[in-house]
């Protein structure tokens, strides 16, 4: 990174010293993955912090969200949305499972619950919906659809981490819950991701324990077709040490995201992320959506202005996992005309815990030269 360049995000680490002391007792046990005591530690200390009831540690995210597809035995058809990043679509399909494109609200990006009825045949299984942003979905829409159809839920929490909504925690709600702790995200582990669950769900939660250990019973019977996504003991010291500086990190993301907004509300064309005053957010992300015929500009021409001052914002999501190469054109984005609509407009602003106000003070006012006067 160049003298001056502001990065979309900036990578947290604990000090260097509070990591070593940390990983020293590793030395002594070599005991480095396959489920050793910093595995243990983290478990514990995340059922604490998410406020839930099962955490089952994996090597990312991506594979929280395969995994946990594997272990319910979905079938058929899954409905879920195309705004969201790759891992979503691709878990579904890696499953054999055809994912059905549900269209997004306009005004927080969640897929839009009063169009997932429509979209239900007698093929489909389950509802993958996404917390985009941090923005929880409508959880209790999806949850009466879920009910009334015999439909198993689970959520991609990756942008929830540490949430809470009306009182509760981001973590508990559908069937099970996938988080990310890859380095980009408010929390990381370098890379690793989690699924929650409840105890009625306990089945769920140890095939889960099986299928990222190669589906390893015990040591003469093997009864799944299980992967390798078990998290290793120095991810999880990361874990550890990170977990100790998160909620003044996310005190300083909120100071952050204050700055933003008292440059940037109030501009014609340009739409911020809505604020919800019962969902505690994490501040993991600045979206802005540029509607460019009030606005003036494009949100392609405010990211290259951005970039010409050496400030990388983000086109995230776009394009929709719908539209993407490797799907040869097996669906149809017109169908989501909202999420076509946002993709082509979102940008997301640099936002990390140590982004100085003076860097934000120069990102908006960039921004602002870019009206239409
Ligand atoms: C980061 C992310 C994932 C994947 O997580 P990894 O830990 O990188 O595998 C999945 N879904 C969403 C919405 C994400 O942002």
């Amino acid at each position: 990174m160049r003298e001056g360049q502001i990065l979309v995000t900036k990578t947290v680490l604990p000090e260097m010293d509070e990591y070593i002391e940390e990983i020293k007792d590793l030395w002594e046990s070599r005991w480095i993955t396959n489920m050793g005591a910093k595995h243990g530690i983290l478990q514990e200390k995340l059922k604490k912090y998410l406020g839930v009831e099962n955490v089952e540690l994996l090597v990312n995210g991506h594979m929280a969200l395969e995994l946990s597809i594997q272990a319910m035995e979905l079938k058929g058809e899954v409905i879920t949305t195309p705004f969201t990043f790759a891992s979503t679509t691709h878990a579904i399909v890696r499953n054999g499972l055809e994912p059905v494109f549900c269209d997004i609200r306009r005004d927080d990006f969640t897929i839009d619950a009063d169009r997932i009825e429509e979209l239900i045949t007698d093929r489909t299984s389950a509802i993958i919906p996404v917390h985009v942003y941090g923005n929880i979905c409508d959880i209790d829409k999806i949850g009466k659809i879920a009910a009334k159809y015999g439909l198993r839920v689970i959520y991609d929490a990756a942008h929830a981490f540490g949430e809470k909504h009306m009182g509760k925690p981001a973590g508990v709600f559908g069937d099970a819950s996938c988080f990310s702790f890859h380095a980009t995200k408010v929390f990381h582990t370098i890379e690793g991701g989690a699924v929650c669950f409840r105890d009625k769900n306990l089945d769920f939660g140890r095939q889960i324990s099986r299928l990222k250990n190669f589906g390893i019973k015990n040591t003469d019977v093997i009864d799944e077709t299980g992967a390798n996504a078990k998290m290793n003991e120095f991810c999880a010291a990361m874990g550890i040490c990170n977990l100790r500086h998160l909620e003044e990190q996310i005190e300083m993301r909120r100071l952050v995201a204050g700055r933003y907004r008292s440059h940037l509300e109030g501009i014609d064309g340009l739409q911020l992320n809505c604020v919800n005053e019962v969902t505690e957010s994490n501040y993991a992300y600045f979206p802005v959506v540029v509607h460019e015929k009030i606005f003036g500009s494009s949100r392609n021409e405010v990211c290259e202005e951005l970039m010409k001052h050496g400030i990388f914002a983000r086109k995230y999501f776009y394009p929709l996992t719908s539209t993407f190469a490797c799907y040869h054109d097996r669906f149809d984005a017109s169908r989501t005309p909202d999420a076509l609509y946002i993709s082509k407009r979102v940008l997301t602003l640099p936002i990390y815990p140590e982004l100085r106000f003076a860097d934000i003070d120069r990102i908006c006012s960039v921004i602002q030269s870019c009206r239409k006067k």
